[in-house]
């Protein structure tokens, strides 16, 4: 593989598969899937180690991704999307089950328990 490839690795992208179901996180999709990073890549690649780990990344379907572009108040909302300086283990995540998650670096994702908030 060429190192200047900035993507997941594949055993990345495999952990978030299984991790989200292999659905659309935002809306339980099967189709035309692919990976979404949540605080984007800046501009010269990846350089923070947790760009490309599972807690910045979110499997979704292509239509749902540019949905995220056109939505981004909505998307930081749900924490589809992650902005700058905040880090993607600090934000939880919203998924189809109505349910937000705190995602971990190890493809790990834990429900918040609503009575904790
Ligand atoms: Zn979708």
């Amino acid at each position: 593989m060429a190192r200047r490839r900035t993507g997941p690795t594949d055993a990345v992208k495999d952990l978030v598969y299984r991790r989200d179901g292999g659905r659309c996180v935002r809306c339980d999709s099967l189709h035309r899937l692919t990976i979404h990073h949540r605080v984007n890549r800046g501009m010269g690649g990846a350089r923070e180690p947790w760009i490309n780990q599972p807690h910045n990344l979110l499997l979704v379907c292509e239509p749902c991704n540019g949905w995220f572009e056109d939505n981004p108040r909505e998307s930081y909302e749900a924490g589809w999307k992650v902005r700058r300086p905040q880090l993607p283990d600090e934000v939880e995540v919203l998924y189809t089950d109505g349910r937000v998650y705190r995602l971990g670096a190890d493809g790990v994702r834990a429900a918040i328990v609503e009575a904790a908030r």
